[in-house]
């Protein structure tokens, strides 16, 4: 991989995996994406569609190693780079141990689920047959920003939808105590009853 070592190689790479992240919140996944390089060329892409498919393992990392497995034939990735914009969980660290990736280059920590270093180090486990070589923060910023943005924006929408609620809701009492108020003093009801 001589010539796609270099810090500005990985970058180009990573903004890669950040526009496939763009595409998870484009429809409204949490952003989080992959690439899969192997010889200056991507084979395998992802991003995370846990939500649209309702399906806990459509995480980035595993899409983009199916895919790449599927294009070389094979379910070593040797001499494959995985680029992912978020530090790999569980499930994904040990799919990357298993499909035998000799490089992983993520953008920034996970302090939830990171098994790349941050929690525990899937990618490194001397008792494993098999250790990957990571490299962290490339492009951290961005990476975070992505999610951060993304949580943001959610937050905004839940407090916009609650206030709108709201605002139904005192419509809706208003208008029952508006009715209630024109029934009471409505004289033409019960003309009979009320005259007694
Ligand atoms: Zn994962």
């Amino acid at each position: 991989m001589e010539a796609f070592d270099t810090e500005k190689d990985h970058e180009f790479w990573m903004r890669l995996a950040i526009e496939e992240a763009r595409k998870a919140e484009a429809i409204g996944e949490v952003p989080i994406g992959a690439v899969i390089v192997r010889h200056g060329e991507v084979i395998g892409r992802g991003y995370n569609l846990r939500e649209t498919t309702h399906d806990a393992t459509a995480h980035a990392e595993m899409i983009a190693i199916r895919e790449a497995s599927e294009r070389i034939g094979a379910w070593r990735l040797l001499d494959c780079t995985l680029y992912v914009t978020l530090e790999p969980c569980p499930m994904c660290a040990g799919a990357i141990v298993q499909g035998r990736v000799p490089l992983v280059v993520y953008g920034t920590p996970d302090p939830k689920a990171g098994c790349a270093g941050t929690l525990m180090n899937l990618l490194q486990e001397p008792r494993f047959n098999h250790r990957t070589e990571l490299i962290e923060g490339v492009l951290q910023n961005e990476c975070a920003e992505l999610l951060s943005d993304f949580f943001r924006g959610l937050r905004v929408r839940m407090k916009e939808r609650k206030a709108l609620r709201q605002a139904e809701q005192a419509k809706t009492e208003d208008a029952a105590a508006l009715s209630s108020a024109g029934s009471t003093s409505n004289p033409g009801k019960d003309p009979d009853l009320s005259d007694q």
